[in-house]
């Protein structure tokens, strides 16, 4: 049975109607705002920027927000109310592209900040899209797949006036896989009349999906990764590497790093994670995960926790789960000389500066993690013109274009002496800004 929430009313026809959790006061991620967050990075790029006062405050909101609450029939028979939300950041450069969130504390603020940071990604990669996001409160585990699909297809028709292949095209985010977008292509296609695979990126490949979208974000991660190692002159055998976040970025990125011989030393989920010095045995650990579902007490590893596994002994640190994790009070105390952001907002502001100012290298979220991105560009260009590539064509098209990227940041650094953050902030919001400027004021 559904959890019973206070808001719970007996409805006339006899089903009750219960108000989700959604709709009760989600705690913001460990205490901090990621969108006071995103907008603190912001001020301090355009620091760097001369740009007129009126495109600094139109990049500053989002273009648009949209709020939906809607029912969705539990297997129970019982209708739940979720509360869901799509943001638009910025439309200047093409329609917005942005995942979709599933989780129990998703907030507006989170999806602003998340909205506004993919506008910066696109832009940095040279894509033809703004930023958008969206999410729902919803614990994707905690309801069954039919429940999960029966709300998709709600919340996506909720939606529906704002997305569309020319318009935004959703993709997946935390909690939210090919399925999910598939039952979202699905139904949008269904109020058209046809099909619109374009109209979602992450899509399995029978129905327009790209080969090597899943594996996208790790592996750019991963080539982003390569590049600073080889400007700081570490070989990757000695390179030990821990992984907060064992899902589709970081289970990703952890065979990747081993392809390249760097020995993998800890990896942690929500429940923590394992530690091994001499290197964790990943086939046996994805093997004890697909058992378990968990990789905690795998035999073959020490416990740690999420916080330990940030601060242990190693050369490399990649953040792979979720907002927040890396802050004022444990920067100071993270002892790899490499942090590569695989999840979106990982580091506070505060941490940032202590970083910057400890000579951590930071590959900045909107670099690193923009694989994911890249290959939904890919596939998105592949669904409009219906012809399909093959995955060393994809894989080759991906590297080129971050490798370019990281090239172009670390040039922006070196020249205007700006931390890593920065330059990538400052190249991504430069041009949108030349973007707004060319276009000119409507009407
Ligand atoms: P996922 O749901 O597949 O995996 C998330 C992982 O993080 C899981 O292992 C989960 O157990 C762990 N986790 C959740 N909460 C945690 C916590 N508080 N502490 C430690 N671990 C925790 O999600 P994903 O797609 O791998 O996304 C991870 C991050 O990467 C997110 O920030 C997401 O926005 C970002 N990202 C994902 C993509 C993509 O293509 N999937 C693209 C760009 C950025």
């Amino acid at each position: 049975m559904p959890e019973k929430s206070a808001g719970e009313t007996k409805a006339e026809n006899g089903s009750r109607f219960s108000v989700s959790r959604a709709l009760g006061a989600a705690p913001e991620l460990a205490g901090e705002n990621p969108y006071v967050n995103a907008l603190a990075q912001f001020d301090q790029a355009i620091s760097y920027l001369k740009l007129e006062g009126g495109v600094v405050e139109t990049l500053r909101y989002p273009k648009r927000e949209l709020s939906v609450t809607f029912p969705v029939q539990m297997d129970t028979g019982e209708i739940k109310i979720f509360r869901g939300y799509r943001v638009h950041h910025s439309i200047v450069l093409g329609p917005t592209k942005g995942g979709t969130r599933y989780s129990p504390w998703v907030t507006l603020d989170e999806i602003r900040a998340l909205a506004m940071w993919m506008t910066w990604k696109c832009s940095l990669m040279n894509l033809p899209f703004g930023g958008g996001k969206g999410g729902v409160l919803v614990d994707p585990k905690k309801v069954s797949r039919r429940e999960l699909e029966r709300l998709t297809r709600r919340y996506t028709t909720e939606i529906s006036v704002l997305i569309g292949p020319e318009s935004d095209i959703p993709g997946p985010d935390m909690g939210t896989d090919q399925q999910v977008m598939a039952w979202m292509m699905d139904t949008f296609s269904m109020h058209q009349g046809y099909s619109v695979p374009a109209v979602v990126t992450g899509k399995p490949v029978e129905i327009g999906g790209s080969l090597g979208r899943t594996e996208a974000t790790g592996r750019g991660v991963v080539y982003t990764l390569e590049e600073a190692l080889r400007l700081k002159g570490m070989y990757p055998d000695r390179t030990k590497v821990a992984i907060q976040g064992f899902g589709q970025v970081g289970a990703v990125a952890a065979s990747c790093c081993r392809e390249l011989g760097m020995p993998v030393v800890a990896v942690s989920g929500s429940q923590g994670g394992v530690y091994n010095d001499k290197g964790l045995d990943l086939d046996a650990l994805n093997l004890h995960k697909e058992a378990t579902g968990s990789l905690t007490d795998f035999r073959d590893g020490d416990f740690v926790t999420n916080d330990e596994l940030l601060t242990l002994n190693c050369n490399v640190l990649i953040a792979a789960a979720v907002e927040n994790q890396i802050h004022g009070r444990n920067a100071d105390k993270i002892k790899a000389s490499i942090l590569a952001e695989g999840a979106n907002g990982p580091t506070t502001n505060e941490a940032d500066h202590i970083l910057e100012d400890r000579g951590i290298f930071t590959i900045p979220d909107i670099l690193c993690n923009a694989g994911g991105v890249t290959v939904s560009y890919l596939e998105w260009v592949q669904d409009l013109q219906s012809f399909m590539w093959p995955l060393d064509q994809i894989n080759r098209h991906l590297k080129d274009l971050m490798v370019k990227a990281f090239k172009s940041v670390m040039a922006c650094r070196e020249q205007r002496k700006a931390p890593y953050r920065v330059a990538a902030q400052m190249l991504a919001i430069q041009r949108v800004a030349d973007a707004i400027m060319i276009r000119g004021l409507y009407p």
